[in-house]
């Protein structure tokens, strides 16, 4: 029987497995479809302490798991089929495979929001993508017009990091002002290639039947004037759902689908901990994550600790 499974390997699940490894617990720490996490796609990094010239995000999530495998921690690529979380110990069945531990962390992380457009999913990989550090440089995008959805400061990161390769970036927003922080605004706004679109929303991604980005059709929700776009490609960065539909019926979660915590760590089921961008809907950062992971692991340790009698 594990002693404590780690379910995630971004910030919050490779700091839980560091502290965990630490503490002799050995802990098995599940990749999940992908290893690193959310950062392993950013460019630089640059508001994680202690690296005051930044750092590449795929860099910092290899540094982690080095740190965390060299006290111990046993990192291994799988997909988490479905959990049994109605007694103790706790069952998780990986690529068909039954694990048993005392404990575990759940570190799953988020994933990109869709517009929730048929054209949108039809052309997905077809100029639609989530990621501009992923999918920027492709060829198809270089020197075309782009397209950036969003308001925040993943969508001015984006549309500022796609000003390399593309002729031009239209940020389609759908208000008249970004939540995005004041220097990320300040960053994008001064960049002659980058061009707002206010209060505005895509209505349908058009190239479907050439399957190819060709534009896309935008409202004004203000005038209700409805107009259409060229581009090469649709970046889209309007935020991000939490990956929690396999834990469905045994974690509590908020109407957003963030896994509702007690005190600190502790998620409504004994043992159970939650850390990161999987139970967090207002911080959401790397170093925020990889806190509460470093909490995670401390709070598993000591119901380790109080609980040994019952194992
Ligand atoms: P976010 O802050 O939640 O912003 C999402 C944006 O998408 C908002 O502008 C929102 O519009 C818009 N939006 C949401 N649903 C939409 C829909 N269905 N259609 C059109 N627009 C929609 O998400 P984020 O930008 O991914 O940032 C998440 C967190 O990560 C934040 O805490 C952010 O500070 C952080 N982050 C930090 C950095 C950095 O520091 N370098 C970089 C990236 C992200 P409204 O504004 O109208 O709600």
């Amino acid at each position: 029987m594990e002693q404590v499974v780690i379910i995630g390997t971004g910030c919050a699940g490779l700091t839980a497995a560091i502290y965990t490894a630490r503490a002799n617990l050995s802990p098995l720490v599940l990749t999940g479809a992908m290893p690193g996490g959310l950062l392993t796609t950013t460019s630089t990094v640059e508001n994680f302490p202690g690296f005051p010239e930044g750092i590449d995000g795929f860099q910092l999530m290899q540094n982690l798991q080095k740190q965390a495998e060299r006290f111990g921690a046993r990192v291994q690529f799988g997909h988490l089929d479905s959990v049994d979380f109605s007694g103790h110990p706790l069952k998780l069945v990986v690529d068909g495979e039954t694990i048993i531990s005392k404990t575990v962390i759940v570190a799953t992380g988020s994933k990109p929001r869709a517009l929730g457009l048929p054209s949108e999913e039809a052309l997905e990989k077809h100029g639609v993508t989530y990621c501009a550090t992923c999918d920027g440089a492709l060829p198809q995008f270089r020197n075309q017009p782009l397209v950036v959805v969003g308001g925040g400061d993943s969508a001015l990161e984006e549309a500022t990091y796609l000003t390399r390769f593309a002729s031009e970036v239209h940020l389609i927003h759908r208000r008249d002002s970004f939540r995005a922080s004041v220097i990320m605004q300040e960053r994008a706004l001064k960049n002659p290639k980058i061009k707002p679109v206010w209060n505005s929303v895509v209505t349908e991604v058009l190239g479907v039947a050439e399957k190819k980005v060709s534009g896309v059709r935008l409202k004004n929700i203000e005038t209700g004037m409805t107009s259409t776009l060229s581009c090469a490609g649709v970046f889209v960065a309007i935020g991000h759902v939490p990956n929690t539909a396999v834990f469905n019926g045994q974690l509590e979660t908020d109407a957003g689908g963030y896994i509702q915590l007690r005190e600190g760590t502790r998620t409504n089921v004994r043992g159970v901990f939650a850390a990161g961008d999987v139970a967090d809907s207002v911080y959401r950062q790397a170093i925020t994550a990889a806190g509460t992971g470093c909490a995670a692991a401390i709070e598993a340790e000591r119901f380790l600790g109080e609980e040994t009698e019952n194992y």
